[in-house]
């Protein structure tokens, strides 16, 4: 057999099996040559989920009739103007898509650039082109993708499924350019123009209005790199990754650093099967990034992924620091006149007369309670809302939940959710005071345990535990959190099984937090402990000045508000 170059047609379906996957990779690709092209508005039509039609319409700049004849040739790109790999503001610059796509399809391009006389219509299966009456943009039409490739056509799922994967590919580039209009199969519409948080409404879904935070962080001196966008309340998440929509440099990408950097920084807050939600827009200097990765591109390579990453994680770490005390945004401002204060003579005065006790009210203008007279003005009420987000004491339900009350909310808090929360933050700040021990508490171990316990002394230390071997097969507890009395064999067995699941990474320290607070807080205030008033509120006071207080160690909610126009609504008022 002689060596002999490929012909044309072949090469070019064997790239196609790269670029060209399904249904949504066709779009993916024509959608980004029509906002390369500069369109705002697209309008993109699939029937059986591609396999029958791809129709896609844009209003950007069009082609010369040179440019539509070139556009199917291999390589053929106006977008690397000056041969720079690593500087490239294009979506698309390989010049593989089209004649990838005409390979594997019947495909037709209309197009007209407003300065020839007429607009040009290209069949790409034999090449013809001809004048058209096509006035304004391009539109590529798809037919019978993978007819000429039966292996490839075999591969398709469900014209459902692969439905759904056109929807993703769409919503990704319409979280991409907010400016940009999309239209799907005339069903899915993202109007141009629509500011970030409507088009995350639109494509995530109405839940998440009001649960998203925004992001702005910029790293100073590292590299130039800014941060932005909105990622969900950890109470808010999905069974997989379909709302997570990262960005860099405007791209869409799917890349393990960041993915990895966006889970980190939910650790803390959310199981490891959930997934945040997030539309994180990250920039870079482009020389800072390679983006000729992947013939899809939907890989990065960033020079100092570490950077990146260390960036990514604190600065999300901060958003989901603040605590989300602030209640669901009520349409009226209510003003303060429940019969809690205006009452004197019913059972809810003694509860606050409970409640008033000076230390209560530390931050606040608001006297303490004399000689029972509850003249309260409207306004000083308010102010001691002000440092009281959770709102003031109002009792307890089953011995599980406390009720508190704000100007305009009643608000719910899981009190052993709060707990675990109030104590795990303490321990990762090293709030927690140790206090040595009379006579060590030794626990006896196999030797392999005590090798893994005593490898994270140092850390255990920081969490107030001070341990040391005490024979091959035993630890000594020197040292221990004041006030707890757990049971310690049971602890230190825990945290060797932790140490060797997870080896010395740099999520051991937070385990042993986590694993510690678990301890504690099964041990103290459990659902089911009757709480008095001062219990409760030192609990609501502690967890309002507690980071990431709004959800427990799990991701549970540790506070639910509810809003007076909610009640309102219950009684139809
Ligand atoms: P690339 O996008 O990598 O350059 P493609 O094969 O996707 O390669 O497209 C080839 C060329 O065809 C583009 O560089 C562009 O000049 C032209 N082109 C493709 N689609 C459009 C469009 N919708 N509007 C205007 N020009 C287009
Ligand atoms: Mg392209």
């Amino acid at each position: 057999m002689s060596v002999r170059l490929l012909p044309d047609y072949l090469v070019n379906q064997i790239a196609a099996g790269e670029v060209v996957e399904n249904g949504a990779s066709v779009v993916k690709e024509t959608v980004e040559n029509a906002l390369d092209a500069g369109a705002d508005q697209i309008i993109i039509d699939v029937v059986d989920g591609g396999r029958t039609l791809i129709n896609i319409v844009d209003n950007g700049a069009g082609m010369s009739r040179e440019d539509l004849e070139k556009s199917i040739m291999r390589h053929a790109t106006s977008k690397l103007p000056n041969d720079d790999l690593m500087n490239i503001n294009f979506m698309g610059f390989r010049g593989e898509a089209l004649p990838s796509i005409a390979s594997v399809s019947d495909m037709t391009i209309d197009t007209c650039n407003g300065t020839d006389s007429n607009g040009w219509h290209m069949d790409c299966t034999t090449g013809e082109i001809r004048p058209s009456d096509w006035q304004n943009g391009t539109r590529i039409r798809v037919q019978n993708l993978f007819a000429k490739t039966p292996a490839r056509l075999k591969f398709l799922r469900t014209d459902r499924a692969e439905m759904m994967s056109v929807l993703d590919a769409v919503k990704r580039l319409a979280m991409a350019r907010v400016d940009v209009g999309f239209v799907l199969n005339n069903k899915w519409r993202f109007p141009k123009n629509q500011p970030l948080m409507e088009r995350i409404v639109a494509v995530m879904g109405e839940d998440v209005r009001g649960r998203m935070r925004p992001v702005s962080a910029e790293s100073g001196s590292t590299g130039g790199m800014k941060l932005s966008g909105y990622i969900s309340d950890p109470t808010l998440r999905r069974a997989s990754s379909v709302d997570q929509f990262l960005f860099v440099n405007g791209r869409p990408v799917k890349d393990k650093v960041l993915v990895g950097a966006l889970r980190a920084a939910y650790m803390d807050v959310m199981h490891a099967r959930e997934f945040p939600l997030c539309a994180l827009y990250l920039t870079v200097p482009p020389t800072a990034v390679d983006v000729n990765v992947s013939p899809t591109k939907t890989e990065v390579h960033f020079l100092e992924p570490n950077h990146v990453r260390a960036f990514i994680i604190k600065s999300l770490r901060e958003v989901l620091a603040q605590t989300m005390v602030a209640a669901p945004a009520t349409e009226q401002k209510m003003s303060f006149t429940g019969p809690i204060v205006s009452n004197t003579n019913n059972n809810m005065t003694r509860n606050l007369h409970c409640v008033c006790q000076p230390n209560v009210f530390r931050n606040s203008s608001f006297a303490p309670v004399q000689n029972n007279s509850l003249n309260i003005k409207t306004e000083s009420v308010e102010n001691i809302f002000d440092n009281m987000p959770l709102g003031r004491v109002i009792g307890q339900i089953a011995n599980k939940y406390i009720l508190a009350a704000t100007t305009d909310s009643l608000v719910v808090v899981d009190q052993h959710a709060a707990h675990e929360r109030i104590t795990y933050e303490k321990m990762r700040t090293g709030a927690i005071k140790s206090q040595p021990l009379l006579t060590p508490i030794v626990v006896h171990m196999r030797a392999e345990d005590v090798t893994a316990v005593l490898s994270i002394a140092d850390e255990m230390k920081k969490s107030g535990l001070a341990v040391d071997a005490f024979g091959d097969d035993a630890i000594a507890i020197f040292e221990k959190p004041a006030d707890w009395d757990l049971n310690w064999a049971n602890v230190l067995h825990d945290i060797a099984d932790e140490v060797r699941a997870y080896g010395h990474s740099a999520q051991l320290g937070e385990k042993l937090h986590l694993k510690l607070a678990n301890h504690a807080c099964h041990h103290s205030v459990r659902a089911g402990q009757k709480l008095n008033f001062e219990q409760m509120d030192a609990l609501l006071r502690d967890i309002e000045r507690t980071e990431h207080g709004g959800e427990c160690n799990h991701g549970r909610p540790v506070y639910k508000f509810i809003p007076l126009t909610e009640m309102d609504g219950w009684f139809e008022r």
